[in-house]
């Protein structure tokens, strides 16, 4: 990529087609995750839009920015969100019954804190988990979870099997749309799996993404945006078969896509879904370029709605400062003129601004203090937990903006 930030693709990253067709522009942004101490610190925008390949139907991100420069600040840690820790109870219940040869071999890629290895543990299974982020993985270990620093490929596989032997079962959840080498990853997911072995992708659905109007979901971190046809195609060049799926509430809707080496009689679930997504149309051009017309559409009604409030001369509050919260802003052209302050709960994220809008983001506390007369749901994907939040803990009263699923909405609290 030599000495620049990022770089266009001229091929599809999955079956290396040079038919790729621009579907929707979001305008140069800067990368979510670059928030700022100071305002006046320099900031890079690098183009920001998704393409469709005309061969395998993937969608993905034009460019591709520097994983260096994306990561080195990385700051999610799963534990810290309810949604996550409930869930991690049920993806361990659904898979384990997945799984044959008790107790398992498990191995999960991009672990994070461990807190989907840790049900596995608690019932005797082996656990090991890599995750690139070195002071996460560090709080893993310290709490028992372990897990080796590292970017997971088939090397990694291979070191795996060298010292533990292979996995019965083996996970990746929202990792395959983030990664360019997705190849790497893939191969070294069968490889080091056994023979009888159970695998799991979780990615956010492309469907959910269309229904929903996700194009909040769309930053630079983001840079596959999965169907089921397209994964069990990427699966299938590994020799890997998918047989069987889940719905996950993660990212507003998510699934998780099981395999295996043997081809196992595919469930019910998973044919009556595939068939779905076949007739919804999900792969074709013209229904991408529908979501694009929408998108748009979109954009004006939420920026009215805002405008509205700031002509009331209303203090507006934003809620979540996530990656999509950037890309919703920076559309939407929605900034520091419109937003007193975002409020977030990741103390990591505390006294900066955000990237490209300059709001400042503050402890929720603090947003509440200033007496909003509206709050903006920014993470409206954590809504109910959201929702309870700002009325027990916070007494607010007031209007709230939901600016997504779909047509944005007002409630009153
Ligand atoms: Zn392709």
């Amino acid at each position: 990529m030599g000495n620049t930030l990022y770089e266009p693709i001229t091929a599809c990253r999955i079956c290396h087609s040079e038919q790729i067709r621009v579907v929707l522009d979001l305008g140069a942004q800067p990368p979510a995750n670059s928030l700022r101490d100071r305002l006046d610190a320099a900031l890079p925008v690098i183009p920001l839009s998704i393409c469709r390949c005309d061969n395998c139907a993937t969608v993905q991100l034009t460019e591709t920015v520097k994983p260096e420069y994306l990561f080195r600040n990385y700051v999610w840690v799963t534990g810290t969100s309810a949604t996550a820790q409930d869930y991690s109870r049920r993806f361990f219940e659904e898979s384990a019954r997945r799984c044959s040869d008790h107790p398992l071999f498990v191995v999960e890629v991009a672990s994070n804190d461990g807190t989907f290895l840790r049900p596995f543990q608690e019932r005797g299974h082996r656990v090991l988990g890599v995750d690139p982020a070195e002071n996460i993985a560090c709080i893993a270990n310290e709490q028992g979870i372990a897990t080796w620093a590292d970017f997971f490929g088939r090397k990694v596989a291979e070191n795996i099997i060298r010292k533990h032997g292979h996995a019965d079962f083996v996970f990746a959840r929202n990792v395959l749309p983030h990664v360019e080498h997705v190849h790497d990853v893939v191969s070294g997911m069968g490889h080091c799996l056994s023979a009888e072995g159970t695998g799991a992708i979780e990615f956010h659905y492309a469907q959910c993404i269309v229904d929903g109007l996700h194009y909040d979901s769309i930053y630079h971190e983001h840079l596959f945006y999965f169907s089921i046809k397209s994964m069990v195609y990427l699966l299938e060049q590994h020799g890997l078969w998918a047989f069987d799926l889940i719905e996950s509430p993660i990212s507003g809707g998510s699934l998780v896509l099981y395999f295996s080496k043997d081809k196992r009689t595919r469930s019910q679930a998973f044919t009556q879904k595939l068939e779905a997504e076949d007739q919804s149309g999900l792969g074709l051009q013209e229904t991408w370029d529908r979501f694009a017309q929408a998108c748009l559409a979109h954009r004006e009604r939420l920026a009215a709605m805002i405008n509205e409030e700031v002509t009331r001369e209303a203090t507006i509050a934003g809620y979540g400062a996530s990656a999509r919260s950037s890309t919703l802003l920076n559309f939407c052209g929605i900034n520091n003129r419109h937003l007193a302050c975002i409020a977030d709960q990741n103390p990591i994220k505390h006294n900066k601004y955000t990237a490209g809008t300059n709001i400042l983001i503050v402890p929720p506390e603090v947003a509440l203090s200033k007496k909003p007369a509206a709050v903006l749901l920014l993470a409206w994907n954590f809504k109910d937990e959201l929702l309870v939040l700002l009325k027990n803990r916070y007494q607010f009263h007031g209007r709230i903006i939901i600016p997504l699923p779909n047509d944005p909405e007002v409630i009153v609290l």
